[in-house]
């Protein structure tokens, strides 16, 4: 039987490796701490949280809460270390950040089935192997990646406008119309006047931003221009950008806004849209506050805030399937935020699977794909089905699910819907599969 090559011990790795040898599969977990550290780890421990020590919502009407019941029914380590380790944080799962990332490290490390190698990997190894080194993937092994994947699919810095939910957008405000009417009407407009305009642009200025970590410093502008930097350049400097109205005459009246803000559809199922050329750096609170004032957002439900920084990830939908295997070498699994998820919970999320495929494939099994309905089925959906052009890393949410079938109004509603819907599936989905 094959041994299993797993490298980074984050949060997607750990858990690829205990999902690998949970299934009788012998793994080879491979991590450069303590030897190497990246920029942001302190430790030598597995699963070191860089950030926050909390993992969100815990209740069932949030996706993220949705997504860790899952993988509590997959017996997943994370979460089962977070269990244990949680801290008093209201609805959220927080952690003792020591704690967790201690029963991670001794409970992967301890499984007889898992060798650890210390060391720092350059090249990627033969056989089944699963690459789960996160956003701050080394150098040296970034440039295989890059070989691997193609030079132009893999990123370095999330420069990322908002995703927001196309049910939360007022459509009696907004038209559907591509620049000078060019090809199919593409884009939601949102019409401003020179008031609207003038208001939003100051607000836009003096709102917070989120502090920049020391390492991303230099990095800073390389990408694009925060929104907030733009509007703060000068008067027209959005007029002449991403919000220029020319070519967008509201197709109501037929006169030309003083400026628009376009809305570009974001997933295969058209349930997202970004808000185009809105990369920025401010607080979240502050996004939400302040792309409100553009007219037909007054309620919007933002699913992914923007953001600006150091991130190493791939282009998945080009390069990966839902298996999380690369499709031009079906023993290649990426893991991790370099998948294009985000956040902690949904890291471990996409280790699960890589963990569970690699397992099969060493097995002589078919890989599976999750279904769809459950949250790490969608989020595996999302990855290799969004837009490859403008793709950004995402977090889990509800807007990612498929349609439920019928208009839900009430959010709670909804929100326990799609919940009940993805637990029955992720149940029936482990009852009826040898997996
Ligand atoms: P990691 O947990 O980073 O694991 C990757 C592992 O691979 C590391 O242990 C690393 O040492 C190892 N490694 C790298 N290169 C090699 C190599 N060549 N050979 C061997 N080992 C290697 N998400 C949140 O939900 N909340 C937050 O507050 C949050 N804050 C963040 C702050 C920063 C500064 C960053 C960069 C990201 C943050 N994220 C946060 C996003 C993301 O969820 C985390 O980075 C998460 O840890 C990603 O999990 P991962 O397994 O993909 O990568």
């Amino acid at each position: 039987q094959q041994i299993v090559n797993v490298i980074g011990a984050g949060l997607a790795g750990s858990e690829a490796a205990w999902q690998i040898a949970k299934r009788g599969v012998k793994v080879r977990l491979y991590e450069m701490r303590p030897v190497k550290q990246t920029p942001a780890h302190h430790t030598d421990k597995f699963a070191e949280l860089v950030c926050s020590n909390s993992l969100r919502a815990n209740a069932l009407t949030n996706a993220v809460g949705v997504i860790k019941e899952e993988m509590r029914i997959m017996d997943s380590v994370i979460i089962k270390a977070a269990d244990n380790a949680s801290v008093p944080a209201g609805g959220a799962l927080a952690v003792d950040r020591h704690e967790f990332a201690g029963y991670v490290t001794e409970t992967v490390k301890n499984h007889p089935l898992v060798e650890v190698i210390n060391e720092e990997v350059t090249e990627i190894p033969e056989g089944i192997t699963v690459v789960a080194t996160g956003p701050l993937t080394s150098p040296a092994l970034a440039e295989k990646i890059k070989e691997l994947t193609g030079q132009e699919y893999l990123y370095f810095y999330d420069a990322a406008a908002p995703i927001v939910e196309k049910d939360s957008i007022n459509m009696d405000k907004v038209y559907l119309k591509s620049r000078y009417d060019k090809g199919e009407a593409a884009y939601l407009n949102c019409p401003m006047t020179k008031e609207e305009f003038d208001a939003f642009r100051e607000a836009l200025i003096s709102a917070e931003c989120a502090p920049l970590k020391e390492f991303e410093k230099e990095k800073y502008f390389e990408g694009c221009m925060p929104i907030e930097v733009m509007a703060s350049r000068g008067e027209k400097t959005m007029l002449f950008g991403p919000m220029k109205p020319v070519g967008l005459e509201d197709p109501r009246t037929g006169k030309r806004p003083y400026a628009v803000v376009q809305l570009r559809q974001d997933d295969a199922a058209g349930t997202l849209y970004n808000i185009v050329g809105f990369q920025t750096h401010l607080k979240w609170g502050e996004q939400k506050r302040v792309f409100s004032m553009i007219p037909g957002l007054e309620n919007v439900e933002i699913v992914r805030y923007g953001v600006m920084h150091r991130n190493t990830f791939i282009n998945s939908p080009t390069v990966l399937n839902k298996t999380y295997q690369l499709r031009a070498n079906e023993n290649i699994f990426f893991a991790g935020q370099m998948t294009g998820v985000e956040g902690y919970v949904e890291s471990a999320g996409s280790g699960l699977i890589a963990g569970v495929n690699a397992a099969r494939l060493a097995l002589g099994q078919e890989p599976i794909i999750f279904p769809f309905e459950t949250a790490l089925g969608s989020m595996a959906r999302y990855i290799t089905e969004a837009d490859s052009k403008n793709f950004q890393p995402m977090n889990v949410n509800f807007g990612i699910f498929p349609e439920l079938g019928e208009k839900i109004k009430s959010k709670q509603e909804r929100a326990e819907r799609h919940a009940n819907r993805a637990l029955a599936t992720i149940q029936n989905f482990v009852n009826s599969q040898t997996i």
